[in-house]
């Protein structure tokens, strides 16, 4: 049999593979022109990539439905009917006594768009809810909240990803490529050989950074600062493009007044970046004839998230960079389909196509789609950490169902969140790995994994890819898309719940017709055939939009908007209780809540516990020894893990990677405070102090 060519089950790379019973390798259909083939991933697998067959065969692979007779019975092996008919019959009874809302749903930025689509078609029209959210609002919402209100839409990358390589300064702010997604520094490596430079921005000397021709390395939580101040130094220093900013944008009048209040000295005293290495980033970005400015969870994960990453779009747009060829203003997205998962409705404020819920002729649109009175559909319902945090509570929603997350590892805060689902009637699971969270709930339902099943993907440069099937999944496991339709069944839900992934994928594509993220021309033939589609893709006759905006941006008037944004520093930031800054991030090794990364050995072996990195100066004054263990305190709880030693770090701040569960949990500690747009958390900093444990 020969192997499938598909694509990896991590991150938002989505590098192509050849999948076959016990065999992966990097699809070898690359042509050297960028167009076709495995243009994201360059024809390279990082270790993840290489290592995900493991996951097929992990030995607790879940294969039955489970579920326990009350909250303290343990898991039992029952049939599907059983476990499905508990389902419904229980989100009926709470229905009945507490309302619709009372039933809600959580879903994943892995979930293919089929899925995704589905699960907000399901909430809205089988379970009546208002709440559903999903993970991916703890990962790239701010950056798409900045994107919709500076440019009129959200697509993470606005040109291809083999644009990288012709640019002739790249900055990026909080990103760490070289770990999180290794075959993307190949980009860089061709933008290298060009003759082009990097600016990398982390407060950590990351190996990203150590590659960069220019590093600042920003005190955690004042990236809007810098980006303020870079703005400055290009105004003053007459590097911005006039005739650009009068064409193509409109506000920066109202912005000068703001900027004016960033000179460079004080920018300094805030960021902890020296002046000269701010003059030479601007004069790298200005004197480019290309560039890209890039931002990634470092920057975004802020409480101030959505205005950092507008502070870095100000000053693309002051150098009239996004809407030309081969420059630009994007975000690197992190989750597998965490460009898709957040077009097709499992966001709580919105419908398929990017449509905003609230918005009358988008709900006409989408209602007629499904079948059903567009004055049947809920409106907006709870974000992701709100809805967490109201489990269980009064009024809250007292049944949850979570598709593709692990949020008892991954949500900040998260021993709150512990008690939040403890305290509901009835918590549902759809995992394939018994999961912390999966072992917490009532029922668990087994699920098809990556290679077993077919769906698209939109990666972080929007092009749509067909994840196909490689392998046959364990015979009594069922696809997300057959547990919702048995569940819609059951529930009795008006229009059509196909199990088949084409079939819904020809819903979604009428369903997102005429929306932003417009996917009614792209098919699974043309994914095939065109190895990949870019929205927006309005009809079969066309192209696809590989480069957004290059005539005009997706505003009522075609203008940019430049929106002025004040430093506001950290939700939390240190004092004598709390005297060092946390931030937390990943390792090369794993990915996002590790359930999938740490059942493989190659992965645990190179990665085989969490840790804090800490810089040996600040490790001495607290008389912390290498390798010893360290107990972590925040205002919402510890966690103790071993001591590494570095000087890449801050003096003043220590990092912590998120993928392990227990007690080294990072997420124990991370504050909960939102972005007030986008309602993402503020993992990236928080105020902790170290003991020896
Ligand atoms: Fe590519 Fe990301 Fe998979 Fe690594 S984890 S192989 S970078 S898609």
């Amino acid at each position: 049999m020969s192997p499938t060519p598909t694509h990896c089950p991590y991150c938002a790379l989505q590098c192509g593979m050849l999948v076959g019973p016990g065999t992966i390798a990097p699809r070898d259909d690359i042509p050297a022109n960028g167009g076709g083939g495995d243009v994201s991933g360059g024809g390279a697998l990082c270790q993840k990539g290489w290592t995900a067959g493991e996951l097929l065969a992990t030995p607790d692979r879940l294969t039955v439905p489970l579920m326990r007779a009350h909250r303290d019975a343990p898991l039992q092996p029952v049939t599907w009917d059983a476990a499905l008919d508990r389902i419904a019959g229980e989100i009926r009874r709470i229905q009945r006594a507490y309302g619709n809302e009372a039933v809600a749903v959580f879903g994943g930025g892995g979930l293919t768009n089929e899925k995704a689509y589905q699960l907000g078609k399901f909430a809205r029209v089988a379970l009546r809810t208002p709440n559903i959210d999903y993970n991916g609002r703890f990962c790239m919402s701010s950056a798409a909240a900045a994107q919709n209100r500076a440019f009129g839409m959200d697509r993470g990358l606005p040109v291809p990803i083999t644009d990288i390589a012709a640019a002739d300064t790249i900055l990026l702010a909080g990103g760490n490529v070289a770990e999180t997604m290794p075959p993307f520094v190949r980009h860089l490596t061709a933008q290298r050989e060009r003759g082009g430079r990097l600016i990398v921005i982390d407060p950590r000397e990351t190996p990203t950074a150590r590659r960069a021709d220019l590093h600042l390395q920003v005190t955690p939580g004042t990236d809007l600062a810098l980006a303020n101040g870079l703005l400055h130094l290009a105004i003053t220093e007459g590097l911005i493009d006039k005739a650009y900013l009068d064409e193509r944008t409109t506000g920066f009048g109202a912005i000068r007044t703001v900027i004016n209040g960033y000179w460079p000295e004080r920018v300094e005293r805030i960021t902890g970046v020296p002046v000269p290495k701010m003059r030479e980033a601007v004069r790298l970005l200005g004197d480019a004839a290309n560039a890209l400015i890039l931002t990634a969870r470092g920057a975004e994960q802020h409480a101030t998230g959505t205005d950092t990453v507008t502070a870095f779009i100000n000053l693309a747009l002051a150098l009239g960079l996004p809407g030309r060829p081969g420059s630009g203003f994007g975000c690197l997205t992190g989750q597998g389909n965490g460009q898709g998962g957040r077009e097709h409705g499992q966001k709580a404020d919105q419908l398929p196509g990017y449509r905003k819920i609230d918005d009358p002729a988008a709900r006409e649109h989408v209602a007629r789609v499904w079948g059903i009175d567009a004055g049947d559909l809920p409106g907006p319902g709870l974000s992701a950490t709100e809805l967490l945090n109201a489990l269980g509570m009064p009024g809250g929603p007292r049944a949850l169902l979570i598709f593709g997350s692990n949020p008892v590892v991954s949500a900040p805060d998260a021993a709150t969140i512990e008690e939040r689902l403890a305290a509901l009637d009835l918590l549902v699971v759809a995992d394939f790995v018994p999961s912390e969270t999966a072992a917490r709930a009532d029922v668990v339902l087994p699920t098809a994994q990556w290679a077993e099943e077919t769906g698209t993907i939109t990666n972080l440069e929007g092009r749509v890819l067909l994840r196909r099937a490689a392998v046959p999944r364990p015979p009594q496991v069922r696809g997300d898309l057959e547990i919702l339709a048995g569940l819609a069944g059951r529930l009795e839900a008006p229009g059509r719940f196909s199990a088949e992934p084409a079939e819904v994928f020809d819903e979604l594509r009428a369903a997102s017709a005429g929306g932003l993220a417009d996917y009614s021309g792209i098919t699974y033939e043309r994914i095939v055939a065109e190895t990949g589609v870019f929205w927006p893709c309005p009809g079969e006759g066309h192209p696809g939009t590989p480069r957004v905006f290059l005539d005009r941006f997706a505003t009522p008037d075609g203008r940019a908007r430049v929106v002025p944004v004040e430093h506001r520093g950290p939700a939390e930031d240190i004092d004598a209780d709390y005297p060092i800054y946390l931030t937390t991030g990943r390792v090369l090794a794993h990915y996002q809540s590790g359930a999938q990364t740490r059942r493989v050995r190659a992965l645990l072996d190179a990665s085989p516990e969490a840790f804090v990195e800490i810089h040996p100066d600040l490790a001495e004054r607290l008389e912390i020894e290498e390798g010893s263990d360290v107990r972590v305190t925040s205002r919402r709880g510890g966690a103790v893990a071993k001591a590494r030693f570095s000087t890449a770090i801050r003096h003043d701040t220590v990092f912590m990677p998120f993928h392990w569960a227990g007690a080294a949990r990072a997420n124990l500690l991370t504050n909960p405070a939102l972005d007030p747009t986008s309602r993402m958390p503020e993992f990236k900093v928080c105020a902790v102090r170290l003991e020896k444990s």
